[in-house]
């Protein structure tokens, strides 16, 4: 049985920066990552639409959730780690204060951590898939092979998109050595809607602020930016945004607001000015909005006083169906909870075990702050690890 230092479980985002830090730091310690994919890092190569949203100007602590957020806001919003200063290039950041490589191409990202895993000798084994461990440790690999490591890093993803490797077997290891995992749902991800009112929308871009609202009229939630009418729904970056926030809530209904940045006194006088010049009431809205979104907003204002036009532009409600589910979500809400690893990240039902990036329960908003989470979670477990070694001598 080949034996390691430590065996990182998962080559994602969080364990392949783990294992780059702890050789970085001891060239001396034998690493193995086990990856059962055929390639390492193909979240971060996909990120950011292919051009790798790796992290957010603003790292307000505010942008975390789940029983670990604190974790998050400790080591990502107080900025202990810069979840950039593994990578040796340029970054740049858009209007909306997301970072990417400067070339945007999410693959540099990927490509760059594997360089470093073959230039530090960290062992990479590929298509292969951890099916047990066992406190000790010993891992079974789907080859049949075992192996033990001193330290083990469950670094195995969560269960969004499967294509990716990460089908939630990550939950069932932690399960395996004793841990509990919360409920888990698909955030950052396109909404099911009753799409009665929308069905003339289909493939239609707006620029909107989208408010969610439990059934009893609670806010739960506001974003801004892309919203697209389909056939199931609503996508668009602002969709995804606020999807975090309808995430295990039953009766949830969207507010869209057209026109954000014109006040709604202003579409009032424009209103007016129309039903002056004689516009019919469904073109009461027309060049002012998108015609089909006007027609849309039209048909369901029950009269064309200007007032109640100007209100229905600013609050175009559409009752939440559901998701579409994990196989199309970014990212996972739920996970291991926070209260079963110390700040070290170490497992505190089994000593030397420590879990990183969204294996745990911490999910971030759309915009880089899940693979900040999953870096500087995988760079941080690499330092406590290494300081457990001077310690255990
Ligand atoms: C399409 C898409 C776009 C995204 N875009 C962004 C974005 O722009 N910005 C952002 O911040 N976040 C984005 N995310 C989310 C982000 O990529 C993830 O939150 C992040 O990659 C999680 O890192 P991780 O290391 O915890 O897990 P992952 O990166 O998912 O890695 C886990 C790895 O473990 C492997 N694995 C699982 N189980 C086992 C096992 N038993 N044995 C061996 N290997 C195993 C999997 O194959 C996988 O490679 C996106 C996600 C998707 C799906």
């Amino acid at each position: 049985m080949q034996n390691y230092d430590i065996a990182v479980i998962g080559g994602g985002a969080s364990g392949l920066a783990c294992a780059v830090r702890l050789k970085e730091l001891d060239k001396n310690l034998s690493v193995v990552i086990i990856e059962k994919g055929e390639r390492a890092g193909r979240k971060i190569a996909a990120s950011g639409n292919g051009q790798g949203n790796v992290s957010n100007v603003d790292l307000g602590a505010e942008h975390y959730h789940g029983s670990g957020a604190f974790l998050a806001e400790n080591l990502c919003s107080s900025r202990l780690y810069d979840p950039l200063e593994i990578f040796d290039f340029l970054f740049a950041s858009d209007r909306l204060g997301r970072i990417y490589p400067a070339g945007k191409q999410g693959s540099a990202l990927s490509d760059c951590l594997l360089r470093k895993v073959e230039k530090l000798g960290i062992e990479l084994k590929l298509s292969t898939e951890v099916t047990a461990v066992e406190r000790g440790f010993t891992l079974t690999l789907s080859s049949g092979e075992k192996l033990h490591a001193k330290k083990v890093v469950l670094a195995a993803g969560g269960k969004a998109q499967k294509q990716f490797g990460t089908d939630g077997g990550g939950y069932e290891l932690a399960k395996g050595l004793g841990h509990t995992v919360t409920p888990l749902y698909p955030s950052l991800v396109q909404l099911k809607c009753d799409t009665r009112h929308i069905k003339t929308l289909k493939g239609i871009r707006t620029e909107c602020k989208v408010t969610a609202l439990s059934g009893d009229g609670k806010i739960l939630g506001s974003s801004a930016g892309d919203v697209i009418f389909t056939d199931y729904g609503v996508s668009g970056n602002a969709v995804f945004y606020i999807s975090s926030y309808c995430a295990g809530v039953d009766d949830v209904t969207l507010s869209l607001e057209f026109l954000p940045d014109i006040s709604e006194e202003c579409i009032r006088a424009d209103v007016e000015n129309k039903l002056a010049n004689g516009y019919p009431q469904s073109e009461l809205l027309c060049g002012t909005l998108h015609n089909q979104i006007g027609r849309a907003v039209m048909r369901r204002c029950e009269s064309t006083d200007a007032r109640t036009v100007a209100h229905a532009v600013k609050n175009f409600t559409l009752a939440v169906q559901g998701s579409l589910g994990f196989d199309y979500a970014q990212v996972t809400k739920g996970g291991v909870p926070a209260s079963e690893v110390d700040e070290k990240l170490q497992s505190k039902i089994v000593p030397d075990l420590y879990l990183t990036g969204e294996v745990l329960d911490v999910d971030g908003d759309c915009g880089g702050y899940n693979l900040t989470w999953a870096l500087v979670s995988g760079v941080h477990a690499a330092k406590s690890i290494l300081n457990s070694f001077s310690t255990d001598d």
